[in-house]
Formats: C-alpha cells, structure tokens, sequence
C-alpha cells in the first residue's frame, strides 16, 4: 500500500461546492477550516500544491443550458476557481503559511502565470501553490487539470477530496444501502465496475500515468492533514 511511505509532494482537488458550503459565494468558515489543516500537513514536511474548482459560482455546462454561449460560459466557471484559489491564498497566509496562486489565465496583478518549474521551486520552499483558472480551456473539468498538474509538478498522488462521501463505493451508497467502501481498487476494477470517481479524461490520465488517486471524504475532523499526510483514508486507486 502507497499510504505506508508518506508522500513527498501531493495535489490536493477541492471542489468548488465545498467552498461555497453548500450556497453560492464562499463560506469563510468552512475555507479557514480547510487552510488551517493544510497548514497542519505543511507543518509535518508533504510539499503541497492544491486545484479549486469553482462549482459556487459557476458551471460552464449549466450555464449552457440557460442559454449562455458553452465557452463564455466556462470562461466564466474559470474565473469563478481564481475567486476560490484568493479565499484560500487568504486563509493560508492567516496561518501563517507562503502561497502563490499560478493562474492558467493571464491575470499578473492577481496571479502568477501557470510556471510548472516554478511551482515545483515553490513547493520546494515550502509554499502552498494553488493552482487556478482550470486548464485556462472550456470543455475541461477541475478534475482533468488537476492530474494533468498533479503529473507536470511530478506529485506523488493526486487526493480528491469530497463532500458527502467518504470514498469510492461498490454502488451510489446513497441509493444501494448494500454498497461497501473500497480500502483500495484498481483503475482497472473501476473501469471494470463502471464506477464513475472523477471524469474519464482525469481518469484516463492517472491510469496510463501511474499516478495514485485518493478519494476521501473532507468532513471528518482532521481528514484533509490526514489525507495530505499520506494516512490511511478513503480509498487508494492505483494500477
Ligand atoms: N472550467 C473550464 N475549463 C477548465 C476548468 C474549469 O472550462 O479547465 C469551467 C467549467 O465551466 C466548469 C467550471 O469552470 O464547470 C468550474 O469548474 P468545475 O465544474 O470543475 O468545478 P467543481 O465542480 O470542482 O467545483
């Protein structure tokens, strides 16, 4: 089991909903409660960097269906995760930790550009990079930006953190009250089940890159240091 060797360098995928706990627009409580554990896992040595989605504000795809154009549309849900990466850049520095926000969307008062070697230097030092703007492309997820940064900044794994759900299950476990939690699962045995994790473009990425994904659930106490910290928790998707 990976989780046995803690990790060096991890990526850290925060949905947008989170941020907004539940609402639209942001929840400071719930943004300082995610950076204060952030800053705890820093604090025991992972390097970190970290990709907000940015489901509060904005869904290209839901936006579409209202009527709006689909690329104005998730140039807009783009500029909503920029909001989400400033709230938590805010709450990291309270606690005392270096950030940079590297946004995949020129915006040089707000953000640094996307500078992989950059990034990695950052982390280096210590810093907390989060990463914005997706992919900086419509008809892309948070999900799919979030390995392919994961395997640029070379990460040791890509941990996904949910709302609602503590890991990858046999079935929906809110539909099928006989699903059962996996400890660990294959990309395979997910293809397999046809179990939906992330979307298959994130999917795809980590298998055929070997990058080991983590689902957990970021609500018990501690369970963001934990994951970040390389625990047991959740469910260890690997080849
Ligand atoms: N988006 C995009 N390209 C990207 C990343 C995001 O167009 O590379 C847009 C898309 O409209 C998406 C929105 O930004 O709906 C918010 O991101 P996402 O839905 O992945 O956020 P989450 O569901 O994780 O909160």
């Amino acid at each position: 089991d990976a989780r046995n060797t803690p990790f060096k360098r991890v990526l850290l995928k925060l949905s947008g909903e989170a941020f907004g706990g539940g609402a639209v627009g942001l929840d400071p409580s719930v943004v300082a409660g995610i950076a204060r554990q952030i800053a705890d896992a820093v604090e025991g040595g992972v390097q970190v960097a970290v990709v907000v989605g940015g489901g509060n504000f904005f869904r290209g795809a839901e936006l579409q269906q209202r009527g709006m154009d689909r690329t104005r549309a998730d140039y807009m849900g783009m500029l909503g995760t920029v909001m989400n990466c400033l709230a938590l850049q805010d709450y990291l520095e309270k606690e005392g930790v270096e950030t940079r926000v590297q946004s995949a969307i020129a915006m040089q008062q707000v953000a640094e550009p996307y500078i992989p070697r950059r990034a990695i230097r950052h982390m280096e030092k210590g810093r907390v990079v989060i990463f914005g703007a997706g992919a900086g492309m419509p008809f892309f997820s948070t999900d799919t930006v979030s390995a392919q940064r994961a395997l640029e900044t070379k990460c040791d794994a890509l941990l996904i953190a949910k709302n609602g759900v503590d890991g990858v299950y046999s079935a929906d476990p809110k539909a099928d009250p006989t699903a059962t939690k996996y400890d660990t699962l294959t990309f395979d045995e997910g293809l397999a089940n046809g179990l939906r994790i992330v979307d298959a473009a994130a999917f795809s990425l980590c298998k055929e890159n070997k990058l080991p994904m983590v689902v957990f659930g970021m609500e018990g106490p501690g369970n963001i240091t934990r994951a970040l910290l390389g625990e047991k928790i959740g469910t260890l998707v690997t080849n």
